[in-house]
C-alpha cells in the first residue's frame, strides 16, 4: 500500500525536470503569487476591517462564508484529490464536472497542475524532488526551521516553478472533459468570486454585494488556501504517526476538521489509495462522508478502502520501526 499509483511516465526515483526559471518566468510567479495570494489575504482584512468599524457582516455573509468554504475545499479534497490525484474511487462524469469546477475556486491553480504536483509529491515524499517538504534540504535553527516551514506553506510557489507537472497526469489528460475543465481555471476563479457578490446583491443590494464578494469571495479563498497549504506544511511537521509511511507526513485533527479530512496525513501517505482518511471513527473526515453519499445515491463507486489485515500489519510495522529509532539513538 505504500506505492502510490502514479500513472508516472518516468523512472521511480527520476526528480522532476526543473530547468532554471527565466526572468520573464519569475516575474510572471511572483505577479501570480502577488494576486493569487495576498489578493485574497487583503480582501480577508478588509472584510474584517469593515466588520469592526461599521458593523457590516450580516448573517448571509456568514452563510457565504460558510457555504462557498465547505463547497469549494470538499472540491478540492474529494475531486482534485481523492478522486483526480489518487484514484480513490469513480464517480459519474457530472460529479467529476462539479467537483472540478468546485475545486478550481479555491485558487489552488488548474486541475491537471494541482495533480501533477500532488503526485510528485507522494513519488519523492520528504525526500530530493519534493516540491513542498519541511524537511527536504533539511534546515536547522530557529530560522532555518522557519524557513523550512515558510517553503512548505507557499515559498515552493516561488520562484517560477518549471517542472512539467501536466506530464504527470496522462490518465487524466485522455479525458476531454478534464482538460477543458483544467484550461477555464480562471473563468471558475473568477466565479469563485461573483457568485458570492451575486448572491449577496440579491439579498442586500450594492453592500450586499461588496461583503458578499469580501467573505464568499476573498476570505473564504484565503482561510482555504492556509488549510491547505498546512497539510504540507504542518502535517508534515506536528502530529502523531501511528503507520508506517516512509515520510514525515503526521495526523493534525486541527488540520483534520479544517481541511476537510486532509488533515489525516499520516493515514493517507501511508494508504494514499484509500477514499477514507479519518480511518478512525472518531477522526472527522467530511470529504468520506460526501463519498459515502455518493456511493449510497449511485453516483460513486469502486470505493477503495485499506483491509483491516492491511491497517494491522502497517500498524505493527510502524511500531518497530519506533522501537528500532530508540534503540539507536540510545
Ligand atoms: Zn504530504
Ligand atoms: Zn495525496
Amino acid at each position: 500500500m505504500l506505492n502510490v499509483p502514479v500513472p508516472s511516465l518516468t523512472a521511480p526515483n527520476e526528480l522532476p525536470t526543473s530547468p532554471r526559471p527565466t526572468a520573464w518566468a519569475t516575474a510572471g510567479s511572483w505577479a501570480i503569487v502577488l494576486t493569487g495570494v495576498l489578493v485574497p489575504l487583503l480582501g480577508a482584512g478588509a472584510a474584517a476591517a469593515l466588520a469592526w468599524r461599521y458593523g457590516l457582516l450580516g448573517w448571509a455573509d456568514v452563510g457565504l462564508l460558510a457555504v462557498m468554504y465547505v463547497l469549494t475545499m470538499l472540491g478540492v479534497t474529494v475531486g482534485f484529490h481523492r478522486l483526480f490525484t489518487h484514484r480513490s474511487f469513480e464517480a459519474v462524469k457530472p460529479v467529476q464536472f462539479v467537483l472540478g469546477v468546485l475545486g478550481s475556486m479555491t485558487f489552488q491553480g488548474p486541475l491537471l497542475e494541482w495533480v501533477g504536483r500532488h503526485r510528485i509529491h507522494h513519488q519523492h515524499s520528504d525526500r530530493a524532488g519534493d516540491p513542498h517538504s519541511p524537511h527536504a534540504p533539511r534546515r536547522r535553527g530557529f530560522w532555518g526551521r522557519f524557513r523550512a516551514f515558510w517553503h512548505a506553506h507557499i515559498g515552493w510557489a516561488l520562484p517560477a516553478e518549471t517542472a512539467d507537472l501536466v506530464r504527470y497526469a496522462p490518465d487524466l489528460r485522455k479525458s476531454r472533459m478534464l482538460r477543458v475543465v483544467s484550461a477555464l481555471f480562471p473563468l471558475w476563479a473568477a466565479l469563485g468570486l461573483l457568485i458570492p457578490a451575486g448572491v449577496g446583491y440579491a439579498l442586500g443590494g450594492w453592500w450586499g454585494a461588496l461583503t458578499g464578494f469580501l467573505w464568499g469571495g476573498l476570505a473564504r479563498i484565503a482561510l482555504g488556501h492556509h488549510a491547505t497549504w498546512s497539510v504540507n506544511s504542518v502535517c508534515h511537521l506536528w502530529g502523531t504517526r501511528p503507520y508506517h509511511s516512509g515520510d514525515e507526513s503526521r495526523n493534525n485533527p486541527v488540520v483534520g476538521v479544517l481541511a476537510m479530512g486532509e488533515g489525516w496525513h499520516n493515514n493517507h501517505h501511508a494508504f494514499p489509495t484509500s477514499a477514507r482518511h479519518g480511518l478512525r471513527w472518531w477522526q472527522i473526515d467530511f470529504g468520506y462522508y460526501l463519498i459515502r453519499l455518493l456511493n449510497a445515491v449511485g453516483l460513486a463507486w469502486n470505493v477503495k478502502l485499506p483491509s483491516e489485515q492491511g491497517l494491522e500489519n502497517n500498524e505493527r510495522a510502524a511500531r518497530s520501526a519506533v522501537t528500532v529509532g530508540r534503540t539507536t539513538s540510545e
